[in-house]
């Protein structure tokens, strides 16, 4: 008896937390996903998690929640357990647009703790072969010359090539038809066949299909050049000047996750980001790595609010529906 309330004591203790971060992890983590696999989020975790299960001692399953934009695998993950078993990752789109747009019923800033940054890429204007193009001004007409708006598939409304489709409606004035998919991989599937027109697409999703010449590329919506893809002008040299646009992602767990347990996972995905086979690897799909001050929860933290602060209001105007 007295064994059972002095155990039940113990559970209730302050510092019973701090016990379990320490024996963390004990058991396989989740990383939710909430797009396709196949797509781009799930590359990066993939590649991610491999080398996380070294320093981290235990295995990283990946699980795949796809719909409406990415908002249901991260509310998936924001009502898990806040003991670190349950990661969820995301960008631009699921952690910073989609609050513009859905009633999601979690907080993107306090329902959720940030663990780390990371890689980024800039968007990549792609056609499917069939479009008579050869550069982005043809391909700006060709879309003005459509009698109906052109088709562009998204990974949902909030994605981040959503988004990038609606800068891109911004700065040219053309309307777009979006076509929605689980994630930009079935999307991807769809252009290669030609059966949509066109996906603002994040690079490490279209670069081998720009290079096996499956579909047609114009122009990365940055200020330079993609190393690995460097025959691909930017919107600045292309046409579309100032039209530029960088897909970051992230780690974050549910709020309540003991600050020891963010810690050992962020060290074990800043061990991952540094080690040369893994950045070879997303260095390969274009991705950019964060800047070694940039790693800390903190810092995905501010550049989350920042991130807020500057896309909320287009997204806003834009006045996305979704049912
Ligand atoms: N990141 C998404 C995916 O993995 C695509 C998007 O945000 O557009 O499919």
């Amino acid at each position: 008896m007295w064994k059972a309330i002095l155990a039940g004591l113990i559970a209730l203790a302050p510092w019973g937390g701090h016990a379990r971060a320490e024996t963390f992890p004990s058991h396989p983590i989740t990383i939710v996903v909430p797009f396709s696999a196949g797509g781009p989020s799930d590359a990066m975790s993939r590649i991610l998690a491999e080398r996380m299960k070294v320093k981290l001692g235990e295995t990283i399953l990946i699980e795949n929640v796809t719909g409406a934009g990415g908002s249901i695998g991260v509310g998936r993950a924001v009502r898990s357990p806040p003991d670190g078993y349950t990661i969820s990752f995301g960008h631009l789109g699921t952690h910073v647009a989609n609050g513009a747009i859905y009633k999601l019923g979690y907080d993107l800033v306090t329902d959720l703790e940030p663990v780390v940054l990371l890689p980024s890429n800039p968007m990549i204007i792609v056609s499917k072969n069939a479009v008579p193009a050869k550069n982005l001004e043809e391909l700006l007409a060709w879309l003005r010359s459509r009698p109906t708006p052109p088709t562009a598939g998204t990974a949902g409304a909030g994605s981040g090539s959503h988004i990038a489709g609606l800068y891109f409606e911004k700065v040219t004035g053309i309307k777009l038809q979006y076509v929605p998919y689980r994630g930009t991989a079935p999307a991807m599937t769809d252009l290669v066949a030609g059966q949509i027109d066109l996906i603002v697409d994040q690079t490490s999703n279209s670069i081998a299909q720009v290079r096996a010449g499956t579909i047609r590329a114009y122009a990365v919506t940055d200020s330079k050049r993609v190393e690995q893809a460097s025959d691909i002008p930017t919107t600045d040299e292309a046409g579309l000047p100032g039209f530029h646009m960088t897909l970051w992602s992230g780690l974050w767990v549910p709020k309540g996750t003991p600050k020891e347990i963010i810690a050992k996972l962020n060290a074990a995905a800043v061990d991952a980001l540094n080690d040369p086979g893994v950045r070879k690897q997303l260095e390969n799909l274009g991705l950019q790595l964060p800047a070694p001050n940039q790693l800390s929860p903190e810092a995905l933290g501010t550049w989350q609010k920042a991130e807020i602060a500057k896309w909320w209001p287009m997204i806003k105007a834009a006045n996305v529906k979704v049912e």
